[in-house]
């Protein structure tokens, strides 16, 4: 049997890991002419580490883990809000890391048999017969795999009527510094801004800034990140001196409203094609690699029933798209209250979030993080 895979993220690779694993011939199509990871820094919560353990690839991660790091949200002048610290975190949900999006893409790549990856192609349409045209052709599987992302030409081509990608009004800054002393991992939360920062394994910090903004503005690169956040808390304004103006990555937010099925035919969405959502719980890759280890096990060929992929797809679509869709649904939520930016309502809420239990917070993670329960 044979998958064809749209797309070479992190949710592609990984549905291509899963298939192999499970006995499928895989064929990946990817546009871009060589794996590149765009973003600087990735938080995988329990929930992905325990994935990737299924993909037989948590040891990557697990070696980058965030343990003894405490972290939480802050306010703009360094006041906690609300804490975590990631040794109960590992205690009640197990490991998470902050890991490079280039490690998570080459050690996924790394676990593919070579033949798989076809890098330059671009897909043009998808069939529901598991027809794919694309720029070199043809190619045709038992199963499609559209992990083509937000703007996902799978998810045009056999779903035409399904709504397209919303902006939620904000934007992003992704960046890495130099190796500095940090040792937290914090979201600080102003009026209409935030600025997060995490320690990498080997030194580096990786930070974001996110704004409230028009579609499509242009922005002003670090001299606007300083006259935003240059006069916030300690060590925000020392990260951005040791950022470089050339390794910024700045990216309107959108997700996608919910779909009513994620397969048809032999065509079945994953990732962000999926169920793009903001990235306010960090979660839009950690879906992604859940969809993938209960796509191979949909589709594991050594049971007698997998065979039969449509059937086998519809119990991917039940037993994902409900969750995704939570999901995304709560990381909306989440990021409207962190950008807001009446001053009466932001005062209101950090003092709600000064009030809040740790206990509070850490059952409100509870359902997305203890995966698979
Ligand atoms: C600012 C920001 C911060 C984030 N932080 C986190 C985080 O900390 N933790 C987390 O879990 N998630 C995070 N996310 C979300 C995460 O980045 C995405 O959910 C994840 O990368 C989705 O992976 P994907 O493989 O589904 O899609 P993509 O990463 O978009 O990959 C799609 C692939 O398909 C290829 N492709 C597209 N169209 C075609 C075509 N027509 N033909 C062939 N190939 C095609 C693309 O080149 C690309 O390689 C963040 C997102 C943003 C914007």
């Amino acid at each position: 049997m044979k998958a064809v895979v749209v797309g070479g993220g992190i949710g592609g690779l990984a549905a291509a890991v899963a298939l192999e694993r499970r006995g499928w011939e895989v064929e990946i199509l990817e546009q871009a002419a060589e794996l590149t990871a765009v973003g600087a820094g990735l938080s995988l919560w329990p929930n992905a580490v325990r994935a990737l353990d299924r993909l037989g690839l948590g040891e990557v991660v697990r070696q980058r883990a965030l343990l003894g790091v405490r972290g939480g949200i802050q306010d703009t002048s360094g006041r906690w809000l609300a804490r975590t610290d990631t040794d109960e975190l590992e205690r009640r949900f197990g490991t998470a890391a902050v890991v490079h999006r280039a490690d998570l893409v080459e050690a996924l790549r790394a676990a593919l048999s070579a033949a798989s990856l076809r890098t330059g192609v671009t897909v043009h349409a998808a069939h529901p017969d598991g027809t794919v045209l694309h720029s070199a052709g043809s190619s045709s599987g038992d199963l499609v795999v559209g992990a083509d992302g937000v703007r996902s030409v799978v998810r045009q081509s056999v779903w035409p009527h399904a709504p397209a990608p919303r902006y939620v009004g904000y934007s992003a800054w992704r960046m890495l510094t130099r190796p500095m002393a940090v040792d937290e991992a914090v979201e600080t939360w102003g009026r209409g801004e935030r600025f997060g920062y995490a320690p990498l394994s080997d030194g580096r910090v990786y930070c974001f800034a996110v704004a409230n903004a028009r579609e499509g503005a242009a922005h002003g690169g670090l001299a606007e990140l300083r006259r935003r956040f240059g006069g916030w808390h300690e060590p925000i304004p020392a990260l951005l001196d040791a950022v470089d103006d050339s390794d910024l990555l700045y990216h309107d937010i959108y997700d996608l409203p919910p779909l009513s099925s994620y397969v048809s035919g032999r065509v079945v969405l994953l990732g962000d094609a999926a169920h793009a959502m903001t990235p306010d719980l960090g979660q839009g890759a950690c879906q992604a690699l859940e969809d993938a280890v209960v796509l191979g096990d949909c589709l594991d060929l050594e049971r007698p029933a997998a065979g039969d992929v449509e059937h086998a797809m519809v119990a991917y679509d039940e037993a994902r798209r409900p969750r995704a869709q939570t999901i995304a649904r709560r990381s909306r939520q989440v990021g409207a209250v962190a950008q807001w930016s009446a001053r009466p309502a932001v005062l209101l809420r950090n003092t709600a979030l000064r009030l809040l239990p740790r206990s509070v917070f850490a059952r409100s993670q509870a359902p997305v993080l203890s995966w698979p329960g």
